[in-house]
C-alpha cells in the first residue's frame, strides 16, 4: 500500500511538471516539494532522496551535464544522424513556419490564431473583382474554349492583357498590380467558377514564373527590362523545370548549360551552350519569355576554380536561335496553353542567367522559396473556387431536378453528397483565406502550401465527384449547357502539377514538417553541424534537454488528456465549438509525442517509411484544416447559421485524423511499441465518427435553399444572371422554382388533382382558368418552366459535327523518344 502512495505521488508529481512544462530548475524544485510532503506523510524514504539527488545534480549542474551526458550523445547522433542532400537543405531552409508550429508545440495557443487579423480586400482589389474579373467571366464561354477554339479567344487574350491580369504579383512600380495573395486568390476563385482553362492562364504567370523569380532575384537590368512588359502582357512568361526523366525528382534534369566561348551578336563572348528537354509546360506554345532549369557547369574553368554549378535559372527569349517550341500538349480536355521545349546546344550570354553569375547554381533553392508561396495561393484557390461554384450548382440543380414527384436533392442518399460538397466548401474557403493571410504577413509557409496543395486539390476532386453523381447523365453529356464535365476531366491536373499529391502527402508535409515545425529538432541538427565545437555542444545541450522535456511533457499530457477524453483542456469560447479545440489540443499533443517516439524508433529511416510519415503529416495537416475552419467561424462573426457548415467540416476533419492516428499505431514498426502508444494516446478507440446524417440534412437544405449561410458559402463567384451565364440562370431558376410551388399547389388544389411539378406553363394556363392565379403569378410559372428545361435539358449534336470534333487533335508530331526508335 506504501509503496503505490509513493508510485502515486511520484507518478503525479512528475506528471505535474511534465505537464506544465516548468523548467529544468522549477521542475526540481517542486520535485522536491513532493518528496518534503511524502516525507511528512511518510511514504518517501532514504532510497527515493538518493534517487532525486542521483539524478537532479547532475542534470542542474551545467558542466557536469554537458561534459558527462551531452558530449556522448551528440558523438552518437552526428553517427546516427543521415546526411542531407544540399536539395533537402535548401527545401528546410527555404520556408517559414506560421501556425504550423504552435501546432506541432503540442500545446497550441488559440488566442495566437484568433488574434491573427482577418484576410480583407482594399478597395482596389474589390474594384478590379468587381469590374475586369466579372466583365472576363462574362466574356469567357468554357464550351467555346474546351472545345471549339481549344484556346481563349483572341478577344480573351488581349482583355487579360489590357487590364493586367498577368501582372498581379508585379510591383506597381514596374506597372503591375501588386496585389495582396488573398486578392489573388479572390480572383481566381472567381475565374475557376467559370473556366479552367481562364484560371490556368491567369494563375500561371502570377505563380512560380520568370516575373516572381525576377522581382526576387533578378538583376536591375533583367527588372527593368522583363517586368514593366509582363505587367502589360507584352511578354508571356513560362517556366520550364520538368522534362521526361525528370518529373518529381526534379533535382535529378539531366538538362546542361556548358560555359564555354561563343560567337554572339559578331563577338566572341563567354556564355552557355544549353541542351535541354522539357515537357509539360504550362503557356510554353504561346510563351515569349522562357524561363530555363538546368544544371550548369564550368569545365575549362572560364569563370573561375569551380566546375559544377548545379541547377541554375536563365530566362530565354521566345527568338532565341534553336528554341524548338510552339506544339502543344493535351491536357485532359482543359486545353490551356501546355507543351514542351527543346533546345541542342543553344548558344546564350551569361546574362540570361536570372540574378547574374552570382546567382549561378541557386536555383533550386530560388525555385522552392517561390514555390512555398506559390503553392498556397493558385492550386488551392482554384479547387476553393471552383468547389464554390459547384457547391451552388448542385445545390440548385438538386432542388430544380425532381425524380420520384420529389427534389432529387431532398432524397437520403443525395444528402449525403450535398453534405459533403457544402461542409467541404466551408473547410476549402476558410484554409485559402487563412493561408493566403499568412503569405499576405510575410511568411514563406512551405508546409502550410504543401497542406494546402495536397488536401484543397484531393477535396476538389472528391467534391467533383459527388457533384457529378448528383446530375446524373447532365453531368456526363458534355456541351455548350454542361458546367461540370470539364471540371471532372481536369480534376487529375491539379492533383498532378506543383509535386504530384502521392509525393506531396508522404514525403513533402512531414518530411518538411518534423524539420521545419518541431520545435527543437532543426536546432539540435543546426547545433550538431556547428563548426564551432563548443558552440555546438552548447546549443546541442540546450536543445537536447529542452527537447527531453518537450517529449515527457507530451507524453504525460497525451495520457491525461487519454484518460480525461480532453474535457478539461482549455478552449478559448465556451459553446459548442469548445469541444473541437479541446480535441485539437489533444491531437497536438499526440503528434508531437508520437513524432519523438517515431524519430527516436526509425531516425533516419523515417525518411524511407513513407506511410509512417505520410500519417504523421496527416495529423498535422488535420489539425491545420481544423485550425482554418474555427478562425473562419469566428473572423465571420460566430453566426448560428453557419454551424451545421462548421460541425461537419470540424467531425469530418477530426474523424479523418483519428483514422489516420489509429492507422499508425496499428502500422508502427514496433509492434509492440505501436500497441503500447495506442493505449497511452487512444485507450478507447476513437471519439469522432462521421457526421451525422442530420447534419448532412441541414446542410443539403443549406445548399438548396436561397439564405445568408448559403450566400456566405458562394461569396465572391461569377453568379451574373444575365441571359446566356450558367450560374446566374441556376440561381434564378432555384429562387423562381421554390416562389412556383406554392402558386403550383394551389392551382392542384383549385384543380382537385395532383399534377407532376412539369410543364409549369400549363399548370398557368390551368390556374388562369380557375381563376386562382393572377397574369403574374402565371408569368412567373412560365418563367420557371424554361429556367427549369434549360437546367435538366442536355445537349445533342449532328453526327457529322460531332465526328469533325473528335478527328480534331491529332498529333502533329510524334515524341522525340518515338523518333529516335
Ligand atoms: C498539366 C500540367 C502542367 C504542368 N506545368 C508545368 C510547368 O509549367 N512547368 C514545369 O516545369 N512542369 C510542369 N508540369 C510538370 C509537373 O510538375 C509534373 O508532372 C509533376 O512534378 C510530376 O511529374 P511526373 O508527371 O513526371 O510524374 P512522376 O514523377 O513520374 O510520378 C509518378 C507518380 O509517382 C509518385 N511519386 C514520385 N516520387 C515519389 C515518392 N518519392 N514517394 C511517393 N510517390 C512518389 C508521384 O506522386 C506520382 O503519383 C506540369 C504537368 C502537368 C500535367
Amino acid at each position: 500500500m506504501q509503496f503505490l502512495l509513493w508510485l502515486l505521488l511520484i507518478v503525479i508529481a512528475f506528471g505535474a511538471v511534465s505537464y506544465y512544462r516548468m523548467s529544468m530548475f522549477n521542475a526540481t524544485v517542486a520535485m522536491f516539494a513532493a518528496l518534503v510532503f511524502g516525507s511528512v506523510m511518510g511514504i518517501v524514504g532514504g532510497f527515493t532522496w538518493l534517487l532525486y539527488l542521483i539524478i537532479a545534480i547532475p542534470l542542474n549542474i551545467e558542466s557536469i551535464r554537458v561534459q558527462y551526458l551531452t558530449s556522448p550523445i551528440l558523438k552518437l547522433y552526428k553517427k546516427i544522424m543521415p546526411e542531407m542532400s544540399s536539395t533537402e537543405k535548401d527545401a528546410i531552409d527555404a520556408g517559414t513556419v506560421w501556425w504550423d508550429g504552435e501546432i506541432f508545440s503540442g500545446n497550441p495557443n488559440w488566442q495566437v490564431l484568433h488574434n491573427i487579423p482577418q484576410a480583407r480586400l482594399t478597395a482596389e482589389e474589390q474594384a478590379f473583382l468587381d469590374g475586369p474579373v466579372e466583365e472576363v467571366c462574362r466574356m469567357c464561354n468554357d464550351w467555346d474554349v474546351t472545345h471549339t477554339r481549344a484556346d481563349l479567344s483572341p478577344e480573351v487574350w488581349q482583355y487579360l492583357k489590357d487590364n493586367k491580369f498577368f501582372a498581379m504579383i508585379i510591383k506597381k512600380e514596374y506597372g503591375g498590380l501588386d496585389f495582396s495573395a488573398y486578392a489573388q486568390s479572390r480572383v481566381l476563385q472567381k475565374l475557376s467558377g467559370v473556366s479552367a482553362v481562364l484560371a490556368t492562364t491567369v494563375g500561371v504567370p502570377n505563380s512560380l514564373g520568370p516575373g516572381e523569380l525576377l522581382q526576387h532575384y533578378g538583376t536591375p537590368e533583367q527588372q527593368n527590362h522583363y517586368l514593366p512588359r509582363l505587367a502589360t502582357g507584352e511578354e508571356i512568361p513560362c517556366f520550364a523545370l520538368t522534362g521526361p526523366e525528370a518529373g518529381s525528382d526534379a533535382g535529378s534534369l539531366p538538362d546542361t548549360g556548358v560555359v564555354c566561348k561563343g560567337q554572339w551578336q559578331g563577338e566572341e563572348i563567354i556564355g552557355l551552350k544549353l541542351t535541354f528537354d522539357k515537357r509539360y509546360i504550362t503557356l510554353a506554345p504561346v510563351a515569349t519569355v522562357i524561363g530555363l532549369a538546368f544544371k550548369m557547369s564550368d569545365p575549362e574553368g572560364l569563370l573561375g576554380e569551380q566546375k559544377d554549378y548545379g541547377i541554375t535559372c536563365a530566362l530565354l527569349p521566345r527568338e532565341t536561335e534553336g528554341l524548338d517550341i510552339g506544339n502543344r500538349h493535351f491536357p485532359l480536355n482543359v486545353p490551356f496553353q501546355n507543351g514542351p521545349i527543346r533546345g541542342n546546344d543553344i548558344f546564350v550570354p551569361l546574362d540570361y542567367i536570372i540574378g547574374g553569375v552570382k546567382m549561378a547554381g541557386q536555383g533550386w533553392r530560388m525555385l522552392v522559396e517561390c514555390l512555398s508561396v506559390g503553392r498556397c495561393i493558385t492550386l488551392p484557390s482554384n479547387s476553393a473556387g471552383g468547389a464554390k461554384s459547384i457547391a451552388l450548382a448542385t445545390g440548385a440543380y438538386a432542388r430544380i431536378r425532381r425524380q420520384f414527384k420529389i427534389p432529387v436533392g431532398s432524397m437520403e442518399g443525395i444528402e449525403e453528397m450535398l453534405g459533403r460538397i457544402g461542409g467541404n466548401t466551408y473547410l476549402m474557403d476558410a484554409v485559402t483565406s487563412f493561408s493566403t493571410k499568412g503569405v499576405d504577413l510575410g511568411e514563406k509557409p512551405s508546409v502550410i502550401s504543401a497542406i494546402c496543395k495536397y488536401h484543397l486539390t484531393e477535396k476538389m476532386r472528391q467534391l467533383v465527384n459527388d457533384s457529378m453523381d448528383v446530375h446524373g447523365g447532365k453531368g456526363i453529356m458534355l456541351g455548350p449547357n454542361n458546367y461540370l464535365g470539364r471540371g471532372y476531366q481536369g480534376a487529375p491536373i491539379a492533383i498532378t502539377v506543383e509535386g504530384a499529391n502521392i509525393l506531396t502527402r508522404n514525403m513533402m508535409i512531414y518530411g518538411q514538417g518534423a524539420m521545419r515545425c518541431h520545435p527543437f529538432v532543426l536546432k539540435e541538427l543546426f547545433a550538431a553541424n556547428n563548426p564551432d565545437e563548443k558552440q555546438g555542444l552548447a546549443e546541442f545541450d540546450s536543445a537536447l534537454f529542452a527537447h527531453i522535456g518537450f517529449a515527457i511533457s507530451n507524453f504525460f499530457r497525451s495520457l491525461w488528456f487519454s484518460i480525461t477524453g480532453a474535457r478539461l483542456a482549455g478552449a478559448p469560447f465556451m459553446d459548442e465549438t469548445s469541444q473541437y479545440y479541446r480535441a485539437m489540443q489533444r491531437y497536438s499533443s499526440n503528434m508531437a509525442f508520437l513524432s519523438d517516439v517515431a524519430m527516436g524508433v526509425l531516425g533516419g529511416e523515417l525518411k524511407r517509411r513513407e506511410r509512417i510519415s505520410a500519417r504523421l503529416g496527416d495529423l498535422l495537416s488535420y489539425l491545420y484544416l481544423g485550425s482554418c475552419v474555427l478562425k473562419r467561424f469566428d473572423d465571420e462573426g460566430r453566426r448560428s447559421e453557419d454551424l451545421p457548415l462548421v460541425h461537419w467540416a470540424m467531425q469530418d476533419t477530426l474523424h479523418k485524423l483519428e483514422v489516420s492516428l489509429e492507422e499508425l499505431l496499428d502500422n508502427f514498426p514496433n509492434y509492440w511499441l505501436g500497441k503500447a502508444l495506442k493505449l497511452v494516446i487512444m485507450p478507447f478507440g476513437k471519439r469522432f465518427t462521421k457526421p451525422s446524417d442530420q447534419l448532412d440534412h441541414a446542410i443539403a437544405t443549406i445548399l438548396q435553399t436561397p439564405c445568408e449561410a448559403r450566400s456566405r458559402l458562394g461569396k465572391g463567384q461569377f453568379l451574373s444572371r444575365e441571359p446566356g451565364m450558367l450560374m446566374g440562370d441556376l440561381e434564378q431558376t432555384l429562387e423562381n422554382v421554390i416562389a412556383s410551388e406554392p402558386l403550383y399547389t394551389k392551382v392542384c388544389k383549385a384543380a382537385k388533382e395532383r399534377y407532376p411539378f412539369t410543364n409549369l406553363d400549363k399548370i398557368a394556363d390551368k390556374g388562369l382558368e380557375l381563376g386562382v392565379l393572377s397574369e403574374e403569378q402565371a408569368e412567373l410559372l412560365r418563367t420557371t418552366e424554361q429556367g427549369r428545361l434549360r437546367t435538366i435539358n442536355v445537349d445533342d449534336f449532328d453526327p457529322s459535327e460531332l465526328a469533325q470534333e473528335v478527328q480534331k487533335p491529332k498529333a502533329k508530331r510524334k515524341p522525340k523518344s518515338a523518333e529516335a526508335a
